[in-house]
């Protein structure tokens, strides 16, 4: 017997909430698939969204190499652009759209000496002050990269600080902020993450950049029916034992019994990416029935609440999060988000399927990752 604990991918689930994402917006979307595809396996994703997506987003250059290797032929933009002039040559060669946001950047097109030309997407600060060239500076830089002759199209881009947070103006700000420089400069637009997407109309310009929402999640407050959970973190009681009142329970005792407590013994730990900082009280399904986490989450286990749950015992399903248990409401018990969450699965093994298509057919195992 295996331990009984996955991480099961619905890549039907993944390609409908791709098409929402891009219905509501708009115009064309790339799926965001940085960071293992927010830990839903990347190259698996990318392959499932290939035949539909208008291309995809990753965080820096390795991971745009693991899908070209992968045979994955769409567009794909690299989102933190490239550190290097070998970068930037291996970025042409894989035909790689590449953000650019700081004069470096700038300078490396300018001394790159292959013959193609460059896909960039400039990306301006209108607020956020993180990484972009400052929104007064837009023009200048946008001649400077015209003037390299090595540019085959410039997109606009920024990027927002506060878009699931509707009752503040910032967005609005960021918004008009970004139109005002660059209501002189020929191009395409982009400024919707999920969040600005789902929450700012006014924003939606001619490409999406979707990421948390194309995994059936969104941020505290934005409840989406349409879109569908697309990881189920599950496992199984695999003991079970009744505490008297002042018993305590796990490392810390954090939990003490205040009455006699059923307790199931779970198969998955922090080591598999649950958190530890998950609190009693955060939700948890048995058997397909509502309970909680009691006691402090180990590194291989944790325990769960079946005192009302009489039916349940030794080899009842857990869902960790998935369907019945929105990974958002999980990192709300465990002060975290649902970005975090989904980015920390490791361990327990990734099973992809296709559940909208095929019955649950299993399409591709990928071992311990
Ligand atoms: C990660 C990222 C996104 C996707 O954001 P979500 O909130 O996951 O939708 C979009 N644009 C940029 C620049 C990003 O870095």
């Amino acid at each position: 017997m295996t331990r009984p604990t996955s991480v099961r991918i619905d890549l039907a689930a993944l390609r409908n909430n791709y098409l929402y994402a891009r219905g509501v917006h708009g115009g064309r979307a790339l799926a965001v698939v940085k960071a293992n595809a927010y830990g839903h396996g990347a190259l698996a994703s990318a392959h499932s969204l290939a035949s539909i997506a208008d291309g995809f987003a990753v965080a820096f250059l390795d991971e745009a190499c693991v899908l070209r290797e992968g045979g994955v032929r769409n567009p794909i933009l690299v989102l933190e652009g490239c550190f290097s002039a070998s970068e930037l040559k291996i970025a042409n060669e894989l035909d790689l759209w590449v953000v650019v946001h700081q004069q470096e950047q700038v300078r490396l097109i300018e001394q790159s000496r292959t013959g193609e030309r460059f896909n960039v997407w400039l990306k301006i600060d209108t607020g956020m002050s993180r990484a972009g060239f400052r929104h007064t500076d837009a023009a200048a830089v946008y001649q400077r990269l015209q003037s390299t002759g090595k540019v085959s199209s410039i997109t606009l881009m920024s990027h927002f600080a506060r878009a699931d947070e509707p009752e503040q103006p910032m967005t609005a700000q960021q918004i008009e902020t970004f139109d005002a420089a660059t209501a002189m400069l020929r191009g395409d637009r982009s400024l919707c993450n999920s969040a600005g997407l789902l929450a700012w109309p006014s924003a939606r310009r001619d490409w999406a950049r979707p990421g948390l929402m194309l995994y059936g999640a969104t941020t505290h407050g934005q409840d989406v029916p349409e879109l569908q959970p697309v990881m189920t973190f599950e496992s199984r009681v695999f003991n079970v034992r009744t505490l008297e009142p002042g018993d305590s329970l796990g490392y810390g005792a954090t939990f003490v019994a205040s009455e006699r407590t059923r307790v199931g013994l779970v198969c998955a730990g922090y080591a598999d990416g649950y958190p530890q900082t998950a609190a009693s009280g955060t939700p948890i399904a048995v058997d397909g029935r509502a309970s909680t986490l009691i006691g402090r989450v180990s590194m291989d286990m944790l325990t769960v609440d079946l005192t009302h749950l009489p039916d349940a015992g030794v080899g009842s399903s857990v869902e960790l999060w998935g369907a019945q248990v929105p990974v958002a409401a999980v990192a709300k018990g465990a002060g975290r988000s649902p970005y975090e969450l989904l980015c920390s699965v490791k361990r327990a093994p990734l099973v992809h399927e296709n559940t909208g298509q095929g019955m649950g057919e299993v399409v591709r195992r990928t071992g311990t990752r």
